[in-house]
C-alpha cells in the first residue's frame, strides 16, 4: 500500500468547506415537508427579486442563483417561492463555523457557507487531511442536519475548485503534484479572475480549457492579454502560495431591542436585561468567545442614548456572570427613579477566543460549574428547537422588525 502524499509533510493540507444549497437546505431542514421539492429562496416572482439559492430540485428545472424569480417560476411553476431568512442562515452559519473551530483555530471564512481550513498541522492528531474532511461531513451531518461539499488541496485555489467538483455530498482530493493534470481539462472559466470579459478573450484566441495557458510562450500571453495572465498561468499550474487569513474576531457581540411602548417599570426592564444577556452569552459559547466587558446602552423617549460598561475579573462566556454585570449596570449605573426606557441593549466587548490561556475555571466558587451545565442544557435546547427556552421573559420586540 502506498503512503498517502501528504504523510510526508512537506505539502499544505487546504480544505474548501462549502454547504450545499445553503439557504434552501435550511429552509428544508427548518420544514420536512419541503424535503424533495423544489425549494427557492429569494424575492417573490410578483416581484423583480432574484434568486438567492435552489434546492437541487429546483436546479433540475434549470434555475440558477441570481436569475430572476419571475423566470425561476416560468422554468419551475412547481417551485416553493420562499423569503430569506437571513437571520436563521446566520446562526447555523455560526454554528458551522463553531464547528469548523472544533477541528482548527485555523479557519479562514470566505462567506456565510464556507471557509477554508487549514489543516497542514492537525495531521499526526486527526489523520490524513481526506479523513479530517470526511470527519467534517460527518460532524455537519450529525451536528447540523446539513450536507457540505469539502476539496481537499495543497493550496486555497485548488481546493475551492475541488469542492464544486461534485457538489453535492461531494468529496474531492487533490493529491500534491497532481493538480496540473487534474485540473487541465476544464473549462477555462474555472480559474480565479476569469469573468465573462476574459473569458471571451480567451475563447476568441482560441484558449478554452485551463490547460490552454501552460501551452504558449508565457511571454507572448501576456503581451496578448495583459500582466495579469501571469497570476492565471500560476494557477493553470496548479500553483497557488496565498496564505490562510484567519477570521477577523468579531470586536464584540451585542443584542438589544426597540419596545413597542416605552418602558418604566423596574421589573420588567430587569427581566428584558437578563435575556438581552442570556442571549449575548449564547453567541458567545456558540462562536466560542468570551468577553471581559459587558456594555448596557439605553435610550430614552426623547432619544438620548447612554452606554455603560463594566469590565469583570476574568472573561467569560456565562450567563449567570454576564446577567449579573448587565443587570449591575442597570440597577447602579443608569441610577434610580430613572425615566422610562425606549430601548435597551446588552453587548459583550473585549472579547477573546475561549481556548486562550487565562480564562480556565480559575475561580473556585460553589455554582460556577452547575451554571456552566445550565448553559450547556440551554444551548443544546435552542440548537435543537431555535432559541426559544430562556431565562426570563419575553421582551416586546421592535415592531420594524415584526
Ligand atoms: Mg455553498
Amino acid at each position: 500500500m502506498t503512503m498517502p502524499a501528504w504523510d510526508c509533510g512537506h505539502d499544505r493540507a487546504i480544505l474548501h468547506v462549502d454547504m450545499d444549497a445553503f439557504y434552501a437546505s435550511v429552509e428544508t431542514l427548518d420544514e420536512p415537508a419541503l424535503r424533495g421539492r423544489p425549494v427557492i429562496v429569494g424575492g417573490t416572482p410578483e416581484g423583480r427579486g432574484v434568486v438567492a439559492a435552489a434546492s437541487y430540485e429546483a436546479r433540475r428545472f434549470g434555475v440558477r442563483s441570481a436569475m430572476s424569480a419571475a423566470r425561476a417560476r416560468q422554468l419551475c411553476p412547481e417551485g416553493v417561492f420562499l423569503r430569506p431568512r437571513i437571520d436563521r442562515y446566520c446562526e447555523v452559519s455560526r454554528a458551522l463555523m463553531a464547528l469548523l473551530r472544533g477541528t482548527t483555530p485555523l479557519v479562514e471564512p470566505l462567506s456565510i457557507d464556507e471557509a477554508f481550513l487549514d489543516v497542514s498541522g492537525c495531521r499526526r492528531l486527526l489523520g490524513s487531511p481526506p479523513e479530517i474532511a470526511a470527519d467534517i461531513k460527518r460532524r455537519v451531518r450529525a451536528e447540523l442536519g446539513l450536507t457540505a461539499s469539502v476539496g481537499v488541496a495543497a493550496n486555497k485555489f485548488l481546493a475551492k475548485l475541488a469542492s464544486d467538483l461534485e457538489k453535492p455530498d461531494g468529496l474531492v482530493v487533490i493529491e500534491p503534484g497532481s493538480g496540473r493534470e487534474r485540473i487541465a481539462d476544464l473549462p477555462i472559466e474555472r480559474l480565479w479572475g476569469v469573468g465573462r470579459v476574459a473569458s471571451e478573450q480567451f475563447r476568441s484566441a482560441g484558449l478554452t480549457r485551463i490547460g490552454d495557458l501552460l501551452q504558449g510562450d508565457p511571454a507572448g500571453l501576456e503581451q496578448k492579454f495583459g500582466p495579469h495572465v501571469r497570476h492565471l498561468i500560476e494557477l493553470a499550474a496548479g500553483r497557488d502560495d496565498r496564505p490562510m487569513v484567519p477570521a477577523h474576531e468579531a470586536k464584540s457581540v451585542g443584542n438589544e431591542v426597540t419596545f413597542a411602548e416605552d418602558i418604566g417599570d423596574a421589573a420588567q426592564l430587569r427581566a428584558i436585561c437578563d435575556e438581552l444577556a442570556d442571549k449575548v452569552a449564547r453567541r458567545l459559547r456558540a462562536d466560542d468567545l468570551r468577553t471581559r466587558t459587558v456594555v448596557l446602552k439605553a435610550r430614552y423617549p426623547d432619544f438620548t442614548t447612554l452606554t455603560r460598561s463594566l469590565t469583570l475579573p476574568a472573561a467569560t462566556d456565562g450567563g449567570v456572570e454576564i446577567r449579573d454585570a448587565a443587570r449591575e449596570l442597570l440597577e447602579r449605573k443608569l441610577g434610580r427613579g430613572r425615566r422610562p426606557l425606549r430601548l435597551l441593549g446588552v453587548t459583550a466587548a473585549n472579547l477573546v477566543h475561549g481556548h486562550e490561556p487565562g480564562q480556565g475555571s480559575l475561580f473556585g466558587e460553589p455554582g460556577r460549574e452547575r451554571n456552566q451545565q445550565v448553559d450547556r442544557v440551554l444551548d443544546q435546547v435552542a440548537d435543537r428547537f431555535g432559541p426559544l427556552l430562556r431565562r426570563g421573559t419575553r421582551p416586546r420586540s421592535d415592531p420594524e422588525k415584526g
